[in-house]
C-alpha cells in the first residue's frame, strides 16, 4: 500500500447518459428540458433526466406527471437502447485513444490508471478527453471527470461538479471534501453497508472517517472493509503496477462475425490493442494464447511460447501460427467468443535476449521494434490508430478494449 497524492486513477462519468444520447442523435432537443422514460403512458417514471430538466428538480426515477408539474415544458422520449449501446462503443473508443481504458464500470462510466509518467499531467490528460469526445462525436454529450489516488476516490470526485467537471481530489483535501456527502453517495456503501454502519451509530461521513481499519473491516465483515478504509483514505492499493501478470482482450463476436476470416480479424484487433497498452506499461511478452469458443459451448485454446517480443510483427505472425494449428484442429468453427492473452510478461530491461540470435535476426527485431514505436507515437499524437500492420478494419461493436464489469452493457448483437 502507498501513500499518494498523486493521480493514479481517471475516472469518466457522462453527464446525464440517455437525455444526453437523445439530445445528441436529436438536435431539435438541444438546450430543452427532456425525460426519458421506458413506455409512453402516464403511469412510467423516468429513466433519465436532461441537465436542463434536472434544474426543475426532475431526476431519474420521478413520475411522469410529477415531472410535468414541476417543469411542464419538459419533452418526454422513448429509450433507445440499441442507440445508447452504439453510442457507449463510440466514446469508449475515442477515450481508449487517449489513455487506455482500465476499466468499463457501467454503460456511462469508464476507469482508466494513470502510469507514474501521465500523473503529472493528469489535469491535461482529461481536458484531452473532453476536447476528442467533442471533436469526434460532437459537443452535446459531456462528461465529468474524477482524478484522485484511487478509482474510488475519482468515482467520487467525478460526481462532485456535475456536468462537464473536472475534479481532482488530493489526500491533502480529506476528508473535508468528503463531508458533505450522504454514507450511501459513497460508492461500495449500499444499503447492507449502510445498515450495517447505523447499527453501530455511524450515520454521516465525519463518523465513518474516524473508525479505524479494523473497525471498518468488522463491521463489512472481512478484508474488503480493510480495501474500503484504504480507498477511502486515499491511499492507493499497489496493482500489478510492478508485477505485472497479463494483458489480454476478449471479445463475444456477433451472429455475422463467426466465420473463421472475421474471428481472425477480430483476435488480431485485439492482439494489437494488448500490444499496445504491453508496451505503455514498458513491457515484453513470452507466451501468447489464443481461446476460441464455439457457439455449441467447446473451447480451442493453444499457447505459444518463445522468445521474449514486444512488436506488433512478431505478436501477429505467432498469432497467425496459432490460427494455423487452430484450422488444422478443426478449432476454429462458429466462434462466438475470441479472447487473446499476452502472459509471461517481463519487464523490458529484463528481457534475456537469445545468446544464439544472429546480428541480422536482431536487426530485424530491432526494426520492428522500432516501427511498433513509432506507431504507439503516432497513436499517441493523432489519438486515433494511425498506422497499422496488414488489414486492420473495424471489430464488431468498434471497441476492442477493456473487461466490462458486472456484464451491464448488452452487446450490439444482441439488438
Ligand atoms: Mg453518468
Amino acid at each position: 500500500m502507498r501513500h499518494a497524492d498523486d493521480f493514479a486513477s481517471l475516472y469518466i462519468d457522462f453527464d446525464s447518459f440517455f437525455a444526453r444520447a437523445e439530445q445528441h442523435m436529436r438536435p431539435n432537443l438541444r438546450g430543452r428540458p427532456v425525460g426519458v422514460i421506458p413506455l409512453r403512458t402516464p403511469h412510467t417514471s423516468l429513466i433519465a433526466a436532461s441537465p436542463e430538466a434536472k434544474r426543475f428538480g426532475v431526476k431519474t426515477g420521478t413520475p411522469v406527471g410529477e415531472a410535468l408539474e414541476r417543469c411542464p415544458d419538459i419533452k418526454f422520449v422513448i429509450a433507445r437502447h440499441d442507440v445508447y449501446v452504439r453510442l457507449h462503443h463510440e466514446i469508449i473508443a475515442v477515450v481508449d485513444d487517449v489513455v487506455p481504458v482500465h476499466k468499463i464500470c457501467s454503460i456511462d462510466e469508464v476507469s482508466c490508471r494513470l502510469l507514474a509518467n501521465e500523473r503529472a499531467a493528469a489535469a491535461q490528460l482529461a481536458r484531452t478527453i473532453k476536447r476528442e469526445l467533442a471533436r469526434r462525436i460532437g459537443p452535446t454529450l459531456t462528461c465529468s471527470i474524477g482524478l484522485a489516488p484511487n478509482e474510488l476516490l475519482a468515482k467520487i470526485a467525478a460526481e462532485m461538479d456535475k456536468p462537464d467537471g473536472l475534479v481532482a481530489l488530493r489526500q491533502a483535501d480529506l476528508p473535508g471534501r468528503l463531508l458533505d456527502l450522504e454514507l450511501t453517495d459513497i460508492p461500495g456503501i449500499g444499503q447492507a453497508n449502510a445498515a450495517r454502519l447505523q447499527r453501530c451509530g455511524i450515520t454521516n461521513v465525519r463518523a465513518l472517517w474516524a473508525l479505524s481499519s479494523p473497525h471498518v473491516r468488522a463491521i463489512w465483515g472481512g478484508v474488503a472493509g480493510d480495501r474500503f478504509w484504504a480507498f477511502l483514505h486515499g491511499y492507493q492499493i499497489e496493482h500489478q503496477d510492478t508485477q505485472r501478470g497479463m494483458f489480454g482482450h476478449s471479445r463475444v463476436l456477433g451472429p455475422d462475425w463467426r466465420t473463421p476470416a472475421k474471428t481472425y480479424q477480430c483476435a488480431r484487433l485485439l492482439l494489437v490493442k494488448a500490444m499496445r497498452r504491453m508496451r505503455r506499461e514498458q513491457y515484453a511478452a513470452t507466451a501468447l494464447s489464443l481461446s476460441l469458443r464455439r457457439d455449441t459451448g467447446s473451447r480451442w485454446e493453444a499457447e505459444f511460447r518463445g522468445p521474449a517480443f514486444r512488436d506488433d510483427h512478431t505478436a501477429l505472425q505467432r498469432l497467425g501460427t496459432l490460427f494455423t494449428r487452430a484450422r488444422q484442429e478443426r478449432g476454429i468453427g462458429q466462434t462466438k467468443k475470441v479472447h487473446v492473452m499476452l502472459a509471461g510478461i517481463v519487464p523490458i530491461q529484463n528481457i534475456q535476449r537469445d545468446l544464439l540470435e544472429d546480428a541480422n535476426a536482431r536487426a530485424e527485431r530491432e526494426r520492428w521494434e522500432r516501427l511498433s514505436d513509432m506507431t504507439d507515437a503516432l497513436h499517441h499524437r493523432y489519438k486515433a490508430p494511425v498506422l497499422t500492420l496488414g488489414h486492420h478494419g473495424t471489430s464488431p461493436g468498434d471497441y476492442a478494449g477493456a473487461k466490462i464489469a458486472f456484464g451491464r452493457i448488452p452487446a450490439l448483437a444482441d439488438f
